[in-house]
């Protein structure tokens, strides 16, 4: 038996066969069964902020597991406390904020929807093309029909409006509870919201009563070069949603509370079991905290500069999205898939969201060795497919 007949026949048939069977991983490497080895250019889907096996995260998950590694919501414990006021500091909510801990992306969105309902409204609004996660209140968002539409009946009263200043306008009204918006649609494959979106939603939502709820699941963590992806901009949202890069590799989404809407949820209104649990609130205090103190956000600038500035040039390269070390490559050619496995025949691990996008977020102790290394081996695999893509 392989691990791919292992693979189809356990695992449930929801996701597609993988490339590769990972077994470890250092720094920005991972290796596979076969002993081959991969320099690491999505870090688990923007995940691995500080790439695969950190002493700093070893060491924090060491120490929690063998000290208190969970007790339920019954309990306060110190590595929880402490996380929430890391992410109230740098997130900009303040003394004034709250955060709500969950397992994952879309759970923390599940969050933000009923944060939303508290307000009394019915309506919500997010974008087309959007990626806001699988459970069904996450899926409801999600601006993808295909992805819905096997699911449905859905979450009334969503509207999936266009990606404008204009569309969110004539969308605006006294029924709508929340905007809920990615600052770079990642899913989407890293596409920017048009220049000045996010300030003029900030205007649109306050003016009507509606929150503006940022999903920075992917952006977050001082992935796109500042801490959070709507930082860029000169907003405050009610609340945003974190998860992928604040853990580093251990599952956790918070839903974090700006200014009055920190008084939506009330006692005995949302919880979850694992929730802020020890160990992972333990573990991203670690993973936060290299951040800062490695300087990996700035990291983020230079690094995703000097990888976007050269794939500009690259053959097959229509354009170069995204900010920071989320990196979107627009090809000229629907050959997305074939640039990963030739990518992965040379080593390097990619993602195409779709047939035309590639996704580079690799992780954020990245250094001058692997940007060589990324350049040389994505410049052969763009070469190889353009040469195979054509016959
Ligand atoms: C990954 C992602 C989600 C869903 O997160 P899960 O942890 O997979 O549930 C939601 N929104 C965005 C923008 C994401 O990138």
């Amino acid at each position: 038996m392989t691990w791919q007949d292992d693979y189809s026949e356990r695992i449930m048939k929801s996701a597609s066969l993988p490339s590769a069977e990972l077994v470890r991983g250092e720094g920005a490497y991972v290796w596979d069964s076969e002993g081959k080895k991969y320099l690491d250019f999505l870090a688990g889907i923007a995940v691995n902020s500080l790439g695969h096996a950190h002493p700093a995260l070893v060491e924090a998950v060491t120490r929690q597991i063998a000290t208190l590694a969970h007790v339920s919501n019954y309990f306060a414990t110190p590595p929880q406390l402490e996380l929430a006021e890391r992410l109230r500091r740098l997130s900009g909510a303040g003394e004034r904020g709250r955060v709500y801990f969950g397992n994952s992306g879309a759970e923390g969105i599940e969050a933000a929807i009923k944060l939303a309902r508290r307000t009394g409204r019915p309506r919500i609004l997010s974008l087309q093309n959007s990626f806001h996660g699988r459970t069904m209140g996450a899926l409801s968002l999600t601006g993808k029909a295909s992805l819905r539409e096997p699911f449905e009946p859905l979450l009334p009263g969503v509207s999936h409006i266009e990606s404008t200043i204009e569309a969110l306008e004539s969308a605006m009204g006294p029924d709508v509870a929340a905007l809920v918006v990615e600052p770079i649609k990642g899913e989407a494959g890293v596409i920017d919201l048009p220049a000045g979106y996010l300030a003029a939603a900030r205007e649109i939502t306050a003016a009507h009563g509606a929150l503006l709820i940022i999903d920075e699941i992917q952006t977050g963590a001082g992935r796109t070069g500042r801490w959070f992806g709507f930082q860029h901009e000169d907003i405050t949202p009610d609340a945003i949603v974190v998860a992928k890069g604040i853990g580093g590799g251990v599952p956790i989404g918070a839903l974090i509370t700006f200014g009055e809407a920190s008084d939506l949820l009330i006692a005995g209104q949302h919880g979850s079991t694992f929730g802020g649990n020890p160990l992972v609130t333990a573990a991203s205090n670690a993973v936060l905290r290299e951040i800062e103190s490695a300087g990996l956000v700035e990291n983020a600038v230079v690094r995703g500069g000097q990888i976007s500035s050269v794939v500009d040039g690259l053959p097959l390269v229509d354009e170069v999205r995204g900010r920071g070390l989320l990196i979107g490559v627009g090809l000229s050619a629907p050959v997305a898939p074939l640039v990963v496995a030739e990518a992965a025949r040379l080593g390097l691990i990619i993602n195409a969201p779709n047939d035309s996008s590639i996704r580079l977020a690799p992780p954020l102790i990245i250094g001058d060795t692997e940007v060589s290394e990324f350049i040389e081996k994505f410049t052969s695999a763009l070469q190889s497919s353009a040469s195979k893509g054509i016959q």
